[in-house]
This record gives C-alpha cells, sequence and structure tokens, in this order.
C-alpha cells in the first residue's frame, strides 16, 4: 500500500483547491468525493448552478421592462426546461474542469466515502468496495448541509431546500421563502423575476442580517418594491399540508398571522457535515452546533488531522474554503500559509448585489472602536444613472485616529466586482485616503468607491 503526504476527504472547493496547491508543492496528495464529480456543494448545488439562474432570470425580467430604453418585447415567455439545461451545462463544464485539473496536476482520485479509521488512515466505500489509504495527513473538508426546521421536514415538493429550488420544474405560482439571508433573497429573487409570488419571513428585524443596517434597510425597500413581500421580526411556529397549499403560522410581534404557498423554501441556514467521519474514533471533536473544533491553524486537537471549510466555525463561503485549502497545503509543506480573516469578502448577488468586507459600524461600536464613515449614494453617480442602476450606495469605514480601513459594505449593480478593489486596500492595510487617491476609470459605478472615501474626510466631489 503507498503512503500519501495527504489524504483529503471532500471534493468542495475546500478539498480540491487544497490538493492542487499540495501538489504544486511536491506533496503526494489523494482525494475522497462520494459524488462522482468534484466542486461539492458550490459547483452541484450552490454558488454556480444559483448564479446561472440568477442571470437568466434577470435577463427575462429586463426583457420585459425595456420600455424606457424604447424596446418593446411582446409576447416574452420561458422554457423552464431550456433554462435548467442551461443551469446544468455550466455546472457540467466546472465539473469536468476541476476533474481535469486535478488529473493534470497528479491527485489521485478515489470515488467512495472516506472515514477515518485510524490517524494515519482513510477507508473508503463505494457499494461494497472498500479500501484503506495510509496517509501522514488527513483533511476533513466534508462541507454542510441545510438545515431543516422540526415542524417543516424536506419532502423535496412542497417543504424543499436550495437543492430542490435550484430545479423546480415549473414556475410555482407562489413560495413562502423562511429566511432572509443570502439563499432566501437569492433564491427568492430568482422565482420572483420568472413570476411566482415570493413572500420572504425573517425572524430578525432586517434581512441580510449580517450586512450593514443602513445597507439591510436599503435592501428591503428595493426587493419589496421589485415586488417581492418582506416580513421580518417573523418567526415561523408550525405548518401544515392543506390539498395543494403549504399553511404556514407563524407570530409577527406578538400577533399570530398565516402564510399560505404552493411551495416553502427552508433557508435558514446550513451545518456542518460530518456524519459517519469516524471522528470520535480518532479523538477529534466538534462544538455545541457539530463544527470541527480547530486552532488558528486549522488543526483538530490530533496533530495531523486537518480540517477546513464550510465543516469548521467561520463564514460558510466557496472563497474562504479554498483559503483554507491553500493555507492547509502550504503548512504541511513546511511553507509560511496566511488566512487573512480580517478581510474576507461577502456577497448576496441580487439585483442590486450586495457586498461587505470587514467590519460594520455596529461591529465597530460592540469592539468599542472609534471609526469614521463616509457615504455615497449612487444617484450622484454618472454610469450609475446611464444604466438605470441607481438603487445604491458605498459606504466606507476608516479608523477614526489612523484612517485605516476597517470595512466596506456596497449595494449596487456589480458590487460583487467592486468589493474586491476594497479588500486588496484593506489587505495591504490601507488607508481610506488611499482608496479615496486611487484613479478610477469613468464612468464606472466603482467610482462610488472613491467618492464615498473622500466622503470620509467630507470631500467627496459629486455630493454634498
Ligand atoms: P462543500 O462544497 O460542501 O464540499 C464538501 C464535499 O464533501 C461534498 O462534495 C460532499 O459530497 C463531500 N463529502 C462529504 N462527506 C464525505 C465523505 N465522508 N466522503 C467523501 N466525500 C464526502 N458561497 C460563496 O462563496 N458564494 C456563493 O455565491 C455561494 N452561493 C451558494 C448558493 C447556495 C444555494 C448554497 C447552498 C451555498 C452557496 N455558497 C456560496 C456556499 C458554498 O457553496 C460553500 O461555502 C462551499 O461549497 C463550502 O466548500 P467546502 O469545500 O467546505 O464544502
Ligand atoms: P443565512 O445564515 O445566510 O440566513 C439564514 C436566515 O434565516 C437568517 O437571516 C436567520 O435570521 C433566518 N432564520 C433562521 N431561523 C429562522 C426562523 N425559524 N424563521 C425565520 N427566519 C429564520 O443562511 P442561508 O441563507 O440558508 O445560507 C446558508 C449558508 O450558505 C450561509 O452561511 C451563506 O454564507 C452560504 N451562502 C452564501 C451565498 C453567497 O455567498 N452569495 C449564497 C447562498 C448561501
Amino acid at each position: 500500500m503507498s503512503e500519501f503526504d495527504l489524504v483529503i476527504i471532500g471534493g468542495g472547493p475546500g478539498g480540491y483547491v487544497c490538493a492542487i496547491r499540495a501538489a504544486q508543492l511536491g506533496l503526494k496528495a489523494a482525494i475522497v468525493e462520494k459524488d462522482a464529480n468534484l466542486g461539492g456543494t458550490c459547483l452541484k448545488v450552490g454558488c454556480i448552478p444559483s448564479k446561472a439562474l440568477l442571470h437568466s432570470s434577470h435577463l427575462f425580467a429586463e426583457t420585459q421592462h425595456g420600455e424606457a430604453h424604447g424596446i418593446i418585447a411582446k409576447e416574452v415567455s420561458l422554457d423552464v426546461a431550456k433554462l435548467m439545461e442551461r443551469k446544468s451545462n455550466v455546472v457540467a463544464q466546472l465539473q469536468k474542469g476541476v476533474g481535469g485539473l486535478i488529473k493534470a496536476r497528479g491527485v489521485e482520485r478515489f470515488n467512495g466515502t472516506g472515514k477515518i479509521i485510524a490517524t494515519d488512515t482513510v477507508e473508503v466505500t463505494n457499494g461494497d468496495k472498500t479500501e484503506s489509504l495510509k496517509t501522514k495527513h488527513i483533511i476533513i473538508a466534508t462541507g454542510s448541509v441545510p438545515v431543516e426546521l422540526p415542524f417543516l421536514k424536506f419532502d423535496g415538493d412542497k417543504i424543499v431546500n436550495s437543492d430542490h429550488a435550484i430545479a423546480f420544474d415549473a414556475v410555482p405560482a407562489s413560495l413562502l421563502v423562511i429566511g432572509g439571508g443570502a439563499i432566501g433573497l437569492e433564491l427568492g429573487s430568482v422565482w420572483s423575476r420568472l413570476g411566482t409570488e415570493v413572500t420572504i419571513v425573517e425572524f430578525l428585524p432586517t434581512i441580510a442580517g449580517n450586512s450593514d443596517a443602513d445597507i439591510s434597510k436599503l435592501a428591503e425597500r428595493i426587493f419589496k418594491k421589485q415586488g417581492i413581500k418582506i416580513n421580518v421580526q417573523t418567526k415561523v411556529t408550525g405548518a401544515e399540508i392543506k390539498g395543494k397549499k403549504v399553511i404556514v403560522s407563524a407570530e409577527k410581534k406578538g400577533k399570530a398571522i398565516t402564510f399560505e404557498a404552493e411551495k416553502v423554501l427552508v433557508a435558514v441556514g446550513r451545518k456542518a457535515f460530518t456524519g459517519n467521519l469516524g471522528l470520535e474514533s480518532v479523538g477529534v471533536k466538534t462544538d455545541d452546533r457539530g463544527r470541527i473544533i480547530v486552532d488558528q491553524h486549522l488543526k483538530t486537537g490530533v496533530d495531523n488531522i486537518w480540517a477546513i471549510g464550510d465543516v469548521v466555525a467561520g463564514p460558510m463561503l466557496a472563497h474562504k474554503a479554498e483559503e483554507d485549502g491553500v493555507a492547509v497545503a502550504e503548512w504541511i509543506a513546511g511553507k509560511a500559509g496566511h488566512i487573512d480573516w480580517d478581510s474576507i469578502p461577502g456577497v448576496i448577488y441580487t439585483t442590486p448585489e450586495i457586498a461587505s468586507v470587514g467590519l460594520t459600524e455596529k461591529m465597530a461600536a460592540d469592539q468599542k472602536i472609534e471609526i469614521k464613515v463616509g457615504k455615497f449614494p449612487l444617484q450622484a453617480n454618472g454610469r450609475a444613472i446611464a444604466q438605470d442602476a441607481t438603487d445604491g450606495i458605498v459606504k466606507i469605514i476608516a479608523d477614526a485616529k489612523t484612517d485605516k480601513l476597517l470595512g466596506a459594505a456596497i449595494i449596487a449593480a456589480g458590487a460583487s466586482e467592486m468589493i474586491a478593489s476594497i479588500s486588496a486596500h484593506m489587505a495591504y492595510g490601507g488607508s481610506s485616503e488611499d482608496l479615496a487617491r486611487t484613479i478610477h476609470a469613468h464612468p464606472t459605478i466603482s467610482e462610488s468607491i472613491k467618492e464615498a472615501a473622500m466622503a470620509v474626510e467630507s470631500w467627496s466631489i459629486h455630493s454634498l
């Protein structure tokens, strides 16, 4: 039996990126994935299919609203099967690409379910076939699965999770979305644009609860204008299926209310997946939410066992999982791996997009950090006016004493691309003045970043 330097369990963005980086560094790596394809949640049922659907549904909605531009499209119709076929082709292309990269880098791939049976052995089972892999290091990258509510068990038809909601074969007449986070807002937007009556029910006082408060409030107004019904501070308490409808009972500010919908999407978060991994047998510990406990170097309490991505505490994001994977491969190779925990951007890909990095005003206040804030509304941006994208704002947060950039929040068309430049400035320890003096091309919506940074010291040129 040949020995590997590292065996990675799970072929999502954390696992496959770790494998590639390890191979680049001359390590002998193996990847164990129970699914037929690599790419994990992100490629199969997450980031990529949802973005394909967001793009298609955006085109469908735009096509019907061209009157102001003199574009009148009569009788626009929708072929859901074709739209889903395109999404599947996008997914398949990327899964194939990742498979090709893994092969080209010389990573050994094992299709089956991995289980740790000793600190140096991973057992792979596929049907009645079992094999053992000896290894110096084990990386757990088994990801996450949707959280279920006790009174709303997924049946894949009326009560669904995101795996089902990216694959409906027809446009539902109505969809009740429980949870106004990333999944609720993205998939709620997709089906609303395609013609479904969408109602979002959120437990907290705002949707997009992790975002800056100003941005969340503005987002709520914009999405309501788009026709999505939003109920914040609403706690779902029960549900029953009556004929073709699901009746959901809830409590809003102490008052009982009910919602009725053809389908209910439960989007209340995801939980770490560690089922039948054999953790107890080797002494790997989990916290009260089932996440694998790791130190700053993503090491479990067992010296040669590491865990990365959604299975550990931290933001459940593909790019964060990838960073974890790269760092662990580098640490194992004896290099100075590095993860910049303070500048991991987060994006919700609605229209407009919501993006943030670093601290919000509230986080700074909680940490008793004195800050200066600069804001710039998109109504004052030429490019935004030219392309009907004036709904939005950019907000820059800097340290009051040192001017060091601490965070940013954006709601704007293209915010997912815009946030990268702020992350870069933050990664280099840049100041709001550095950002304010960076030349941005005109006309771009990105100029709002420069203007918001100028507004930190009250010298925005295009707003008062
Ligand atoms: P995963 O991608 O979950 O991969 C884990 C892999 O491990 C899976 O392939 C699984 O089959 C395999 N596995 C599990 N147990 C075993 C075992 N015992 N043996 C073998 N294989 C096993 N993030 C973003 O950054 N941007 C987005 O736009 C975005 N959109 C999303 C949209 C949706 C609808 C969802 C659900 C998620 C989205 N995410 C997004 C989150 C992103 O998908 C995850 O953060 C990311 O996939 C985590 O990567 P991972 O490698 O940790 O785990
Ligand atoms: P989330 O944590 O983003 O949002 C869940 C929301 O549900 C929260 O606002 C929460 O307050 C609310 N909630 C929880 N229990 C509730 C209840 N009983 N009634 C009403 N509301 C309730 O989780 P998600 O949207 O399910 O997404 C799961 C994970 O996937 C997230 O960690 C997210 O980072 C990731 N994801 C990322 C993207 C992206 O980066 N664009 C897209 C989709 C998913």
